[in-house]
């Protein structure tokens, strides 16, 4: 591990003016801590965001809650008022990592936690997102994580988080603050695909703090499901993973929300998918033709074509078991 400054402060301000390229907030430390442990990250200096006023979760004017960027992955999970009203988001979250690891995230660095791709975690081996313009060994290597889906030449990584898929499904927006002031930003757009520039996961600028997270009002109460496919029963990242929410109105479909997980750079959302569904019945038909045409644009790698047909089982499995009331 390199040298490195610490600072603590106790303002958002004072967080901002000390932030810079060579700068790192951290928070839990669970994912950033490995990563200088490995050499894959090295930061000259670490903002310590601990002490920040960020950890209340408020109701909002339009119905919605504001969830702290501090919030800590089972206090999230656990609220009462995200049990009660988003428990898409409960179950994606105690899906990930352990409990003590859930003590220790936040909500805030769940968003920014890096890929698991073997290969960046390998300081031995070229990596694009590690290092710009040195390669990606994956695309004909190890691949059996890998994305399917919005994948680039330079890059095929995929983002690991559960708590981001079922915020992306419903339509969370990051709140951030920088020198520049504070701006939001739709989940849809928070996350990048890599394109040429996969060194980059997100939007943020370097001295962007994450302040808080905003859910929308409508939560999907009745007809939620969290699907989470992976090796192992528990502590390990998703194959694929998929959060679907319905509005019904008797067996007719409403409104819907589908987000993948472990199959791209982001958490993956088709509009035209879920517009397709709306005015549809509850129906296995309905169900595996959104499946299929989510998956349309899919491209394997040697390894991860498994994938494709996981995913298309996934999401048909997850809007059957929201239609029943998957989520209790
Ligand atoms: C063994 C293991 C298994 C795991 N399994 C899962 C899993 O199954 N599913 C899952 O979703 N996750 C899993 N995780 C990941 C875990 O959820 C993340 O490590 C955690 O959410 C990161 O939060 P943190 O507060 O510890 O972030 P940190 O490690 O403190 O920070 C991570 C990054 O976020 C930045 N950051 C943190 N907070 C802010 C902020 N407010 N504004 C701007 N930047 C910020 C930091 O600078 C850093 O770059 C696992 C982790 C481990 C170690």
């Amino acid at each position: 591990m390199n040298p490195f400054n610490y600072s603590k402060p106790v303002e958002v301000s004072q967080a901002i003016n000390l932030a810079g390229a060579a700068s790192r907030f951290i928070a839990g430390g669970t994912n950033l801590l490995d990563l200088m442990k490995e050499n894959i990250d090295r930061p000259e200096h670490l903002i310590d965001i601990t002490g920040l006023p960020l950890k209340d979760i408020e109701e909002t004017p339009s119905g919605g809650l504001l969830i702290g960027a501090l919030v800590s992955n089972a206090d999230l999970a656990w609220h009462p008022m995200i049990e009660a009203r988003y428990p898409l988001l409960s179950q994606a979250i105690l899906a990930g990592a352990s409990p003590q690891l859930r003590n220790m995230a936040s909500t805030g660095g769940n968003l920014l936690q890096r890929t698991r791709c073997y290969y960046f975690y390998d300081s031995a081996m070229p990596c694009n997102k590690r290092e710009p313009g040195s390669g990606c060994p994956a695309k004909t290597g190890l691949n059996r994580i890998h994305a399917i889906l919005g994948a680039s030449d330079d890059c095929v990584a995929t983002h690991p988080s559960d708590m981001c898929v079922a915020l992306a499904a419903l339509d969370a927006v990051v709140h951030v603050e920088g020198r520049a002031g504070k701006r939001s930003i739709e989940f849809a757009d928070f996350h990048r695909l890599p394109e040429d520039s996969p060194q980059r996961d997100n939007q943020l600028a370097d001295d962007e703090l994450i302040t808080a997270i905003e859910l929308p009002p409508a939560g999907f109460v009745s007809h939620s499901h969290y699907l989470k496919i992976r090796d192992r029963a528990s502590y390990a990242f998703a194959l694929v993973s998929v959060a679907a929410a319905l509005e019904l109105d008797g067996d007719i479909i409403r409104d819907v929300r589908l987000a993948l997980g472990g199959v791209a750079h982001k958490p993956w959302r088709d509009k035209a998918v879920e517009e397709s569904l709306k005015g549809k019945p509850v129906s296995r038909e309905s169900f595996v033709a959104a499946a299929d045409a989510m998956l349309r644009d899919a491209r394997p790698l040697a390894h991860n074509a498994f994938k494709i047909k996981l995913a298309q089982r996934a999401i048909v499995r997850a809007l059957s078991d929201a239609a029943v009331g998957g989520n209790v």
